[in-house]
Order: structure tokens, then C-alpha cells, then sequence
């Protein structure tokens, strides 16, 4: 972001509008589900998006975000208003950037291995924290995706419970890009069935409570299938640019 940077007042209009409806087609899926709104939380993520436009939706009310980049993140957080406002990292953590991020977020959303989910509790350890995680599925089995298959998935939580310094809340997921509805809710149905698999069986010191799914494109289906936390950016923000 070197270019001399100006606010759009249109842009900014538009992430208002956006936003109030996204918030009320979430609370109407929700309702169509048979769920209650209160139950289904919208995350807006706000990668690439400068800090003007994400304080237009905090001032609106939103009191999730989600960024992807350790560097990014820690580079606009002062400007955010961020008061009351969870912050959730749902990027591709590496291990050499755990040092960075444990405590300055609440929950790690992208944990996918026992190398990581290791760092991350010694750093916590170190710092004297806990730190909330979900783990990442790739519930379609995709190369291209970060997160673990959901047959390894209990294996995973049944190492990662032993870590004092880290506390599993849930599960979190992309799934591949489907031509319908149809299509990408049986990878929803899924991961709602493992979801419930895993909470039933009580393991100790893992809470089964967040099932983070369904993003710009899907998350009707999502909150259809049991997602309790939709991630949504570009409906909100408009198209990315990337720098
Ligand atoms: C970018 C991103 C989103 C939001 O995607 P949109 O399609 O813009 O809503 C959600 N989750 C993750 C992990 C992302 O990286």
C-alpha cells in the first residue's frame, strides 16, 4: 500500500449497505433452518481491505473479524476500532509466525497439524495464555486447501487435547467450489455429522461449540447444514484487490 491512499464515499455507502444485507440474509437463512439468528454469528473478513471500511461495519454493530496475515493484521490493527470486537486468524499460519499472533487474537481458526498446534501451545505456555483454536478440514480433499482430512481429524483433537496451553472450540472448513447448492451442502452435511460425532463423544478438554463454514458465495447452505459462524468478506467489502 504505497499509493497515496483516498476514501471512497461510494465505496464506503456501498459496505454499509452491503453489510446490513448480508446481516439479514444470514438471520433469514437462519430462520429458514429452524435455528435461532442469535445462534448463527457473522464473521467479516476483512483481508486486503483498508481500515476505513472495516470501522464502517464495526461501527455498524459487526463484532467479528477474521483476517488471514500475521503481518497484515498486526500492520492496521491499531487504526481498528476494535473495542468489544473478536479477532479471528483464519489464514495459513506458519510456525515461525506463532510467536507473532498468539495473544493478539482470540481464536486461531487454521490449526491443521500437531507441529503447529504444538508451537502454538508453547509460545501460550510461554506467554502465560491459553489460546482458542479450531481445527481446519479440508473436507473435499483438495490440494490446493490447507487442513486435515476429516479421517484423520480425531486423531488430531486426541493429541492436540493433551496440550495444556491450547483449547480446541471447534472445527472450521472450506469447501471446494461447487456449481450448486446441492453439491457444496453434502460437504456442509459432513462436516455437521463429524461435528456432532466428535461432541458426543465428550473428550476431554476439547469443546465441540464452533462450526465455522460458509463464506460469500455459500454460506445459506452453510447455516442450512449447522454452521454457527459465517465468514464472509467480498459481499461485504466488495472485490479484492491484492497489492
Ligand atoms: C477470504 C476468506 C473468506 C471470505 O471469502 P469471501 O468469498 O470473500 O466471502 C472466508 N474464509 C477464509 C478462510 C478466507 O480466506
Amino acid at each position: 500500500m504505497t499509493e497515496k491512499f483516498t476514501v471512497d464515499e461510494n465505496r464506503l455507502k456501498a459496505v454499509e449497505d452491503n453489510y446490513k444485507s448480508v446481516k439479514s440474509r444470514v438471520e433469514e437463512a437462519a430462520l429458514k433452518a429452524g435455528r435461532n439468528p442469535a445462534d448463527v454469528r457473522l464473521m467479516a473478513v476483512t483481508k486486503t481491505v483498508e481500515s476505513v471500511y472495516i470501522n464502517k461495519v464495526l461501527d455498524l454493530g459487526a463484532d467479528l473479524i477474521g483476517e488471514n496475515r500475521v503481518q497484515e493484521y498486526l500492520g492496521k490493527k491499531d487504526e481498528l476500532h476494535l473495542d468489544n470486537v473478536e479477532k479471528h486468524l483464519i489464514g495459513h499460519l506458519q510456525t515461525n509466525k506463532v510467536k507473532q499472533i498468539v495473544g493478539e487474537v482470540d481464536m486461531i481458526e487454521s490449526v491443521d497439524s500437531v507441529k503447529l498446534a504444538t508451537e502454538i501451545n508453547r509460545v501460550s505456555k510461554n506467554k502465560g495464555l491459553v489460546t482458542n483454536i479450531l481445527v481446519e478440514v479440508n473436507v473435499g480433499k483438495e490440494d490446493s486447501k490447507s487442513g486435515i482430512y476429516i479421517e484423520q481429524l480425531e486423531e488430531l483433537l486426541n493429541e492436540i487435547a493433551l496440550m495444556s496451553n491450547i483449547k480446541v472450540k471447534g472445527l472450521m472448513t472450506i469447501p471446494p467450489i461447487c456449481d450448486s447448492e446441492k453439491e457444496v451442502s453434502q460437504y456442509f452435511s459432513t462436516m455437521y455429522q463429524s461435528f456432532i460425532d466428535i461432541r458426543d463423544k465428550k473428550i476431554d478438554n476439547i469443546d465441540m461449540e464452533i462450526l465455522s463454514m460458509g463464506m460469500s458465495g455459500d454460506f445459506e447452505a452453510a447455516i442450512a447444514n449447522g454452521s454457527n459462524i459465517v465468514r464472509v468478506g467480498s459481499s461485504i467489502f466488495g472485490a479484492r484487490k491484492y497489492f
